[in-house]
């Protein structure tokens, strides 16, 4: 049982070497130590971890220590602090912080700069999540103890004060008696540590090593670069414009296509679930095709006279070629052999004559088979009606390239099954969640009335549907609550399990618009983009986060934020999310085609914002594709989307485009003719 008056304390090692081996840590062994023997009995080590420098895997065993109630009240972190490219401790922590402590931070540094002028290799960071005082020490064990050391005996104060002690009691009795309490006094410094192992340094030397010295100064904690809104501080504190730079679609294209993670290669084996799949690799054939020499038509083998001799005469049926494997018996001169169409041509035959051109001398003498036959064709050559071995393919011949696709039209799996190829190497197909958010929305299929406020889920069934259409594998994801836990909660589960998240609402300007923050914040990912000069879809969303994947490995996740209204979220599913999967598959040209469409009408513009416009694109019996609108286009409004086949591409402008013009459209679906019959 512990001591409830004792404060509890947890350690993080982050080490991707001690998470191998945990006898390569000695960090955390020396925090224990100082936490023991210079705690002055007020700490008890409770927990102990250690994990390899992996982002989610920091996030993951902060928020197991310091969300749960009866938290810990400190939790020190070493190691991940330093300049090397997985050094990425405080970016982890930093996201998790709710307050930030900098006077630690300045504490820390002040004191272990009087040891060393390499103290400023190193980033920490503090401050507190929920109840919990959060500091990143650095990695190696000296610095490690001398920076916990420098703040030990201030972290009673702090962790009382963020476990909700009462703030007037804590600070009866002024400053002094916090200083005797804490044991630590105040120096003609800034600082007021009074760590152990370096009295001789006194304080006389001041802070000289601040003078003549250029050093980097910042005025801003990292965390207020974060553009999203902490949604910890309510409505009244959120943003009242959009702090998103606003892309153009072309812009937010190039984002995507930047920022996409390349393709994963993987053996795939040939059968119907390669379709939509793109080579990673030339497939070259294994076997010749034909693999013998096959007649081309049904009739007879035989050995072509020498130049000049005549081909005609009647010989002997010596033996019958059908088409089925076996040994065929050797043709002599003198002699033919029946043959079917595609049957292998008996050893020593060289050519073959079509029945066509024979005619039937002499039956055996039931009458059930041929004796002698006549040959009618004269100047029969060598080859002739013979489909020679590897006409059709050579062996070794390049039948498929990297970057072509396995259509469902069945060409390229015709091809791989005639030369035998059961393994092909392909781009990874992403498998693809999708979430549906806002706590309005209920499902789609419940039963009963609607409640005031509830709607139905439409954009969850319509985008597994389309992610489907398209050839990728979809994962129902459900419905997550405005609640920033239990969007991070399913978020997070979610990463582990698929390639590309996919989520609708929550990305308006609302205090319940929790995509950006739970993203940037918790999740620690990178927005590249969170506003599109278009219509509809202005706040679709597109960023990336890091995590690990099974194979122990760093990769990236895509998560697309879409807008929550109905046509919003299609177009931007097709417009933007489309490419992002293209690209993750490895097919090219990415997204949608294109095609240039006769307007069958006026067609009003927008001043401001480009305007995917839904159409219908119909070929006429003029020979030209037309589009005309499906009408109404408010983005609530799903019906626009009926049978529409395509995106009209409508520019900025004052002016209306006229009937007659040619525009661009974005083929969502097939084609409809006027030539077409019913
Ligand atoms: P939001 O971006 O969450 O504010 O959503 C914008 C609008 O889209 C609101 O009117 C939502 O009710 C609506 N909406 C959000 N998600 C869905 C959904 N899955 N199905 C239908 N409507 C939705
Ligand atoms: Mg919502």
């Amino acid at each position: 049982m512990s001591n409830p008056a004792t404060l509890k304390a947890a350690i993080l090692v982050v080490s991707t070497t001690a998470s191998k081996d945990p006898s390569a840590d000695s960090s955390g062994g020396v925090l224990n130590e100082v936490f023991e023997a210079e705690g002055a009995g007020k700490w008890e080590v409770t927990e102990v971890k250690i994990v390899g420098d992996e982002v989610l895997d920091i996030q993951r065993a902060i928020t197991g220590w310091a969300d749960k109630e009866n938290a810990v009240n400190v939790i020190v972190s070493t190691g991940g602090t330093g300049f090397a490219t997985h050094d990425i401790t405080p970016e982890a922590v930093t996201p998790l912080l709710h307050k930030q402590a900098p006077g630690l931070v300045h504490g820390m540094l002040a004191a272990s700069l009087e040891v060393t002028p390499f103290a400023l290799m190193s980033r920490p960071v503090a401050g507190v999540r929920n109840k919990t005082l959060i500091i990143t020490l650095p990695g190696s064990p000296k610095g490690a103890k001398e920076n916990l050391q420098s703040i030990l005996k201030l972290l009673p104060h702090a962790c009382q004060q963020a476990a909700g002690a009462d703030s007037r009691t804590l600070h009866a009795g002024g400053v002094k008696k916090l200083e005797k309490d804490a044991g630590v006094r105040a120096s003609s410094s800034h600082q007021s540590h009074s760590h152990s192992h370096d009295h001789s340094h006194g304080h006389s030397h001041g802070h000289g090593h601040n003078h003549g010295h250029a050093m980097p100064v910042r005025h801003t904690a990292p965390d207020e670069n974060l553009r999203s809104n902490d949604p910890a501080l309510g409505p009244t504190r959120r943003n009242r414009s959009s702090p998103y730079p606003m892309l153009s679609v072309d812009e937010a294209l190039k984002l995507i296509k930047q920022h996409t993670p390349a393709p994963a290669v993987v053996s795939a084996k040939v059968d119907g679930s390669l379709v939509g799949s793109v080579l990673a690799a030339d497939v070259s054939a294994s076997e010749a095709v034909p693999a013998y020499r096959a007649s081309i038509v049904d009739g007879y083998a035989v050995i072509a006279p020498e130049a000049g001799a005549s081909s005609k005469g009647t010989f002997p049926v010596a033996s019958i070629s059908h088409a089925t494997p076996g040994e065929i018996p050797e043709l002599k001169p003198g002699q033919i052999a029946r043959i079917t169409t595609g049957a292998p041509l008996p050893p020593g035959a060289t050519s073959v004559v079509m029945v066509e051109d024979t005619v039937l001398k002499t039956m055996t003498d039931d009458d059930k088979e041929e004796k002698d036959v006549e040959i009618l064709a004269e100047g029969v050559k060598d080859g002739e009606n013979v489909r020679e071995v590897g006409s059709d393919i050579k062996k070794g011949e390049v039948i498929l390239r990297k970057g072509e696709e396995v259509s469902a039209m069945g060409g390229e799996l015709g091809l791989l099954a005639s030369v035998g190829k059961a393994e092909v190497t392909v781009y990874k197909k992403p498998i693809i969640g999708v979430l549906s958010t806002g706590d309005e929305i209920v499902e789609h299929s419940r039963p009963g009335d609607l409640r005031l406020g509830e709607v139905r889920d439409c954009n969850r069934p319509t985008i597994l549907s389309a992610v489907r259409g398209w050839g990728f594998e979809a994962l129902d994801l459900g419905i997550a609550k405005d609640t920033p836990g239990a969007l991070e909660e399913i978020l997070r589960d979610a990463l582990r399990k698929v390639d590309v998240i996919i989520t609708s609402g929550g990305v308006s300007m609302g205090e319940l618009d929790l995509l950006k923050p739970t993203i940037e914040r918790s999740l620690g990912g990178t927005i590249h983009f969170g506003r599109v000069s278009m219509k509809p879809g202005k706040p679709t969303t597109f960023a990336t986060v890091p995590v690990k994947n099974n194979a122990g490995e760093r990769v990236s996740k895509v998560i697309f934020s879409l807008p929550g209204n109905p046509v919003s979220a299609i177009v931007t599913f097709h417009l933007f999310v489309l490419p992002s999967l293209h690209h993750l598959s490895g097919v090219s040209p990415a997204g949608l085609p294109k095609v240039l469409a006769t307007l069958d009408h006026d067609f009003r513009l927008d001043p401001q914002r480009a305007e995917y416009h839904r159409t219908i694109v119909m070929m006429g019996r003029d020979g030209v594709l037309h589009a005309s609108s499906t009408g109404g286009q408010r983005s609530s409004r799903v019906g626009s989307l009926k049978s529409a086949n395509a995106l009209l591409c409508l520019p900025t402008g004052k002016e209306p485009l006229k009937k007659g013009d040619q525009i661009e459209a974005l083929l969502m679906g097939k084609v409809r003719s006027e030539f077409d019959v019913l």
